[in-house]
């Protein structure tokens, strides 16, 4: 769907996968005008389409759109491209259970010029899909995560709170270092203090502070620097469903490294679209390091994830309405 300043939205059409060809000067290749958004579809036990909360997703892309300076996308073209994407050939959602498509629906500034004055006048929105496995083969793996103290993702009043293609370039570095450090996954910190932690790479961070029904299940706050992500406020609501008490806080690197030895944290997990919840069993950083549960997978990690698949598979109920229905 394209969009310009005089005739805002339109041209809305569903072509063959093919490559786009741009212009040298094209806006997005100098200025970054990029953003997205990621999503599933997934095969329910009917033999119908649902995808995950996608209306929480429209939501964000007009959040990201609005930071960006770029024209919001309504609602209804966001679920009306997945929709239509769905209605070409419906047999593009897997039908093996823990299968599912992944949607990226993303939009970029497609004017040509090298002006950075103000924002580019047309832009165009794309949707494209693929079909994804299971996260993991052969059963959840805990991840091991490096503390990045010397870069950071997002600073107050940057663009961490958008899904756009910037915050993306500059993780790249810190991953590789991540990777150099035997860690599979970079955890950023805040930018000011560099204590507070803020997420990981591509997913949000929880924290189970002691065990059994008195556990307490804590996520850095939206600090405005870390994304809003939709498995994260998903995982908040099941948690308080389940009776355990919730939180919202800054959690810095200290408190979490003492808690980790007294016992008293119990289990970390990262989640996100992709393999919505991860076990976290080893933090290395630049003075050391320590592992959570001797590495192994928590009870409470473990029981969120079957719940929350659960839902969006189609075998268990989904009582806050969030599969919506495509096909
Ligand atoms: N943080 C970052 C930086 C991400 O890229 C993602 C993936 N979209 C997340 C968190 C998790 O967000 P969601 O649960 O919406 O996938």
């Amino acid at each position: 769907i394209k969009w310009s300043e005089e005739r805002g939205w339109h041209d809305a059409e569903v072509r063959a996968y093919e490559p786009l060809t741009f212009d040298p000067a094209t806006a997005v290749l100098h200025y970054g005008q990029a953003i997205f958004e990621g999503l599933k579809a997934y095969r329910q036990p009917d033999g119908t389409v649902a995808a995950f909360r996608p209306d929480a997703n429209a939501a964000r892309f007009r959040n990201s759109a609005r930071r960006l300076a770029m024209p919001e996308l309504p609602d209804e073209l966001f679920i009306g491209s997945i929709q239509e994407l769905i209605a070409v050939d419906e047999r593009w959602v897997p039908t093996r259970q823990g299968d599912a498509l992944y949607l990226r629906p993303f939009m970029i500034a497609t004017s040509e010029g090298l002006g950075v004055n103000r924002p580019a006048a047309e832009y165009l929105y794309l949707l494209i899909a693929s079909p994804a496995g299971a996260y993991f083969d052969g059963g959840v793996k805990p991840v091991s995560v490096w503390l990045s103290t010397e870069y950071v993702r997002a600073a107050p009043g940057g663009t961490g709170e958008a899904k756009c293609a910037g915050n993306y370039a500059a993780s790249f570095l810190a991953q590789a270092q991540a990777v150099e450090q035997g860690c599979d996954q970079v955890v950023w910190l805040d930018a000011v203090e560099r204590r507070w932690i803020e997420e990981m790479g591509g997913m949000n961070l929880f924290f189970v502070f002691g065990s059994g029904a008195d556990a307490k299940v804590v996520t850095p706050e939206l600090s405005g620097s870390l994304l809003p992500g939709i498995t994260r406020d998903s995982l908040l609501r099941l948690a308080a469903d389940h009776g355990y008490r919730v939180e919202e806080r800054r959690i810095s690197t200290d408190e979490c490294e003492k808690a980790a030895a007294s016992g008293e944290l119990t289990e970390v997990f990262a989640c996100g679209t992709a393999a919505v919840i991860t076990p976290v069993g080893r933090v290395k950083h630049a003075k050391g390091g320590y592992t959570i549960r001797g590495g192994e997978p928590g009870e409470l990690t473990m029981k969120l994830r079957e719940e929350l698949v659960g839902i969006q598979e189609g075998t268990r109920p989904d009582p806050h309405g969030w599969m919506h229905k495509l096909a």
